[in-house]
């Protein structure tokens, strides 16, 4: 069977560096082992508030960022979420079967909500349901994600699963994450422990795609470390998760393994390490701002690959839809 290859990025800011090392590069790689739909997941980023000016620019510039990061717009279409409608539908038909027990445990719901589960809408915890429809809406075989999405995919399986159970059909494919064994899970520059994310208050937490060289060197050289030297082995990182963040940041942006550029720097202090992380990060990011500013500036070839990808994935979505509805008994 032809691989189906499907995944999106909020647009509730631009991309972090995260997210093209743990999603991004993961697109560019697989999109041409088989079908590739790329979409900019609006409905997903208003599950949170959205101020309206920012939620429209930055799903034009997430989209800009796609291309720029290597999705070839020939081969792969690219859309934006909202504009194909069946998505809200087929989670619609979805979520009223999915038991509340499964979306308890999902830890992304928890980690957003916090202690404020009584203020939050509706969409934040329904979250994973619109995922498993984006997903199953086409038929999709693989999906490339960091791991913090791994358990909504699974979800996602054990939806289509007990759906062609109770129908009695294989209405929907099952679909499997695609995850990086190295920039899966990039943490934030303030707080080893949490994962770096867009939506996260500090703006230090993260290196943003669209961030200029200054703006780079000043949240590295800010980022938080301890007071020691490299050491010379991985082993040594586990219990220092900035040090082990940054490390690893340092090796994807130059393609080494954490153990040679170890061996490179153990003995050195963060003093000496960070200006270095700063450069190769620049050299990684500097590329990309070329391409994007080029889709930015004028904007109407963009538009035209998202009215495409919006007409195609429309078709197939429309024709999911239908065979879900029927099989449901629906009267048409
Ligand atoms: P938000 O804070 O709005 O949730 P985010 O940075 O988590 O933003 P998403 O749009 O939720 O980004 O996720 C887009 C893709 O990037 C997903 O595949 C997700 O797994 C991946 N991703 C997000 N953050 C990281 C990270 N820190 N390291 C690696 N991959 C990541
Ligand atoms: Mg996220």
């Amino acid at each position: 069977m032809q691989k189906k290859i499907l995944s999106g990025v909020q647009p509730t800011r631009q991309l972090t560096i995260g997210n093209y090392f743990g999603a991004l590069i993961n697109w560019q790689k697989t999109q041409y082992e088989g079908e590739s739909l790329f979409c900019v997941v609006d409905l997903h980023a208003i599950t949170q508030y959205q101020n309206p000016q920012d939620l429209y620019q930055n799903s034009l510039k997430v989209a800009a960022l796609y291309l720029a990061c290597g999705i070839d717009p020939v081969h792969s279409k690219i859309f934006i979420q909202s504009h194909v409608r069946q998505h809200t539908e087929l989670s619609w038909l979805l979520g009223c079967s999915t038991p509340l027990g499964w979306l308890n445990r999902m830890t992304q719901f928890k980690d957003k909500a916090g202690q404020n589960t009584d203020k939050v809408g509706l969409g934040l915890y329904a979250y994973p349901v619109l995922m498993a429809a984006d997903i199953l809406l086409y038929h999709t075989t693989h999906v490339p994600v960091g791991a913090d999405q791994k358990q909504h995919i699974e979800l996602t399986r054990d939806m289509a699963i007990s759906f062609n159970h109770t129908y009695g059909q294989p209405v929907f494919t099952i679909p499997e994450p695609v995850i990086t064994a190295e920039g899966a899970k990039i943490m934030s520059l303030r707080d080893g422990t949490k994962k770096m994310s867009k939506s996260d208050p500090s703006d230090l937490s993260r290196i943003l795609l669209t961030d200029t060289p200054d703006d780079i060197v000043q949240k590295i050289k800010k980022a938080k470390t301890d007071t020691q030297p490299l050491p010379d082995s991985i082993d040594e990182l586990i219990v220092r998760p900035e040090a082990k963040n940054l490390v690893q940041l340092f090796a994807l942006a130059t393609k080494q393994s954490m153990q040679q550029v170890l061996h490179q720097y153990a003995g050195q202090n963060f003093s000496v390490f960070k200006p270095l992380l700063a450069d190769v990060l620049v050299n990684v990011i500097e590329p990309i701002q070329v391409s994007y500013n080029t889709f930015m500036t004028d904007p109407m070839q963009l538009n035209i690959y998202l009215k495409q990808g919006a007409d195609h994935a429309a078709a197939i979505a429309e024709t999911t839809v239908k065979h879900v509805k029927q099989v449901m008994g629906f009267y048409s």
